[in-house]
């Protein structure tokens, strides 16, 4: 499953976050701000219990969340969509990912791997601003239920088709929210038009 989140406030800022003239501070800054709609978006679906309320005047019947919840950025540019989470869910844990790309094989290699027991039986959102090929976002869900994670959830900020397929097709429970899903990969794997390197332009490292 994945949805396009189609919201005004969203699609603006897409539109400055890709401009090739958005600068790294104010590209990190947008990278926040579009995560944290789509993590608003993405949690509708999470796991919730009935509790009773006190308030001044009578006995509310309430929800509160029920799951842990465990973040999981894909190093490098997943880290770049942390802090807009945590800003939405100050508890949630933090697990790590970082993979890359055998030239032979051309499939995912793990070299870091870093969670939090909670992943066994929690609620999982891995972020990666850019979901390409889907390689990394597959191997890093395999990665989280071999874990015993119970619910994954992605949240990239643009993706495609060909990507939106390879991941789906191996992890058709998995739901994916994107801000945009643009029109194909390149020969080197980048979306277009996509935004670039998003690593590189959060943190400041293209060479002009
Ligand atoms: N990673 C990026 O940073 N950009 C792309 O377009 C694809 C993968």
């Amino acid at each position: 499953m994945y949805e396009q989140i189609d919201h005004p406030c969203v699609q603006h800022k897409l539109a400055i976050i890709r401009d090739v003239d958005t600068g790294h501070k104010r590209f990190r800054e947008l990278a926040t701000e579009i995560t944290q709609f789509l993590c608003y978006e993405a949690l509708k679906t999470i796991r919730t219990r009935q509790v009773e309320v006190q308030t001044p005047l009578a006995v509310a019947s309430c929800r509160k969340l029920d799951t842990d919840i465990v973040v999981v950025p894909i190093l490098r540019a997943g880290v770049g969509m942390l802090d807009g989470i945590l800003d939405l869910l100050p508890t949630a844990r933090v697990g790590f990912v970082g993979l890359y790309r055998d030239e032979e094989s051309k499939l995912p290699v793990t070299y870091y791997e870093r969670f939090p027991p909670q992943v066994r039986g929690g609620t999982c959102i891995i972020v990666d601003p850019m979901l390409a090929t889907g390689g990394s976002t597959a191997a890093a869900i395999d990665l989280l239920k071999t874990a015993g994670a119970r619910q994954i959830i992605v949240i990239c900020i643009v993706t495609c088709q060909e990507g939106l397929d390879a991941v789906t097709k191996v992890h058709p429970d998995v739901a994916i929210y994107t801000a945009a899903i643009d029109d194909f990969l390149n020969e080197n794997k980048y979306i277009v038009p996509g935004l670039g390197d998003a690593g590189d332009r959060l943190f400041g490292t293209s060479h002009p």
